[in-house]
């Protein structure tokens, strides 16, 4: 509750930024940095470059290639665990492919990462309210892939995941009807479940990880809670989302199917960006329609929901031109 009052203080979009340390190959190379982290604390960071005139950003949060999965977790936790009070949450992950959105979101198994965090944090504080709420959580695993929907907890007969169509329903339901919802116990149980829906991923596509790269995937959480002292009853979600790749087209020249999905992927990701700084300046119009993906985040967005946006970048200097669009990008939804 004391989160609460931390957050409603600070508003309901925030932006925070992750730069992944250079990698060994990199080192190896001599790549330089190109950002400065010396005012990380402050939420500041700066991109320097030769032939060109330092460049400053600032973000709620600045994670430089030193912060830790327990750092990031410290400053996600009141925002992901807000959706036991009732709020809807989507947390994203938005970046080129390589700046270490998965590492963010899903971890490792001796990194874990936002994702397993959250649901251990939820499943201790449902723990800590058990004489005054009763809680009953269930989860859902899908993906958005040239926009067409899919859920990644169940199988169509042989042709992998099951494709889905979004119907806005007016009552707060799931606006996405035959969506497969696993009711859960615990904490291994849900984190089970949705390992098992990102591995479905991989079905059917020749590369699971170039697939992963171009495609959304949205794990959902979803929370019932009843007060046990005045029978108040609340429904809330929370979406943990790896977005596709932001890298732009120009640089990889692609043709024919390649090409639909970066222009699907351009066209959810800026999608995505419009409906945020749209909620972010109070614009009476929210452009929710333009992509499968903001459609189907619709009644999850806005309103008092909690939107965090990782910002994920790398220091290299080789990357700087992509660096520079996803933290202009990241600039434009704050
Ligand atoms: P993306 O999902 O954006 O394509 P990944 O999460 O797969 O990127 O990260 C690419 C590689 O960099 C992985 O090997 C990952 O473990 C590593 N990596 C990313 N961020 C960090 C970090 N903050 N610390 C250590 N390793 C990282
Ligand atoms: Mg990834």
């Amino acid at each position: 509750e004391l989160y609460n009052k931390v957050l409603e203080l600070k508003g309901n979009i925030r932006v925070f930024c992750r730069c992944r340390p250079l990698n060994s190959a990199e080192v190896a190379l001599g790549a330089s940095m190109a950002i400065d982290f010396e005012a990380a604390e402050e939420g500041e960071l700066t991109v320097f470059s030769n032939g060109m005139s330092k460049k400053t950003f600032k973000f709620d949060a600045v994670f430089s290639p030193q912060a830790s999965q327990d750092d990031v977790f410290d400053d996600t936790a009141p925002v992901a665990t807000s959706v036991l009070d009732g709020y809807n949450v989507c947390i994203f992950a938005y970046g080129q492919t390589g700046t270490g959105k998965t590492f963010t979101m899903e971890g490792t198994d001796d990194a874990r990462g936002v994702n397993y965090r959250t649901l251990e944090a939820l499943f201790h504080i449902i723990e800590e309210r058990r004489s005054t709420f009763r809680y009953e959580i269930s989860v859902s695993v899908l993906e958005v892939y040239n926009e067409q929907i899919r859920d990644l907890l169940v199988s169509d007969s042989g042709v992998g995941a099951k494709r889905l169509e979004i119907k806005q329903v007016g009552d707060g339901m799931h606006p996405v009807p035959g969506l497969f919802e696993a009711q859960v116990k615990t904490m291994k149980e849900a984190w089970e479940i949705l390992r098992t829906g990102s591995n479905g991923r991989a079905v059917g596509s020749t590369s699971a990880n170039e697939h992963s790269s171009r495609s959304h995937c949205l794990h959902c959480v979803m929370v019932k809670g009843e007060n046990l002292l005045n029978g108040e009853c609340t429904r809330s979600k929370l979406w943990l989302i790896d977005l596709a790749g932001s890298e732009r087209i120009a640089k990889t020249e692609v043709q024919g199917e390649r090409l639909r999905e970066t222009q699907n992927i351009n066209k959810s990701l800026s999608a995505l960006g419009d409906v945020i700084s749209a909620l972010a300046t109070k614009s009476p119009h929210i452009p929710f329609r333009n992509s499968k993906l903001t459609h189907l985040l619709q009644d999850s967005l806005g309103g008092d929901s909690k939107t965090l946006m990782f910002v994920q970048i790398s220091p290299n200097e080789n990357d700087l031109s992509e660096t520079l669009c996803s933290l202009n990008f990241a600039s434009r939804v704050r």
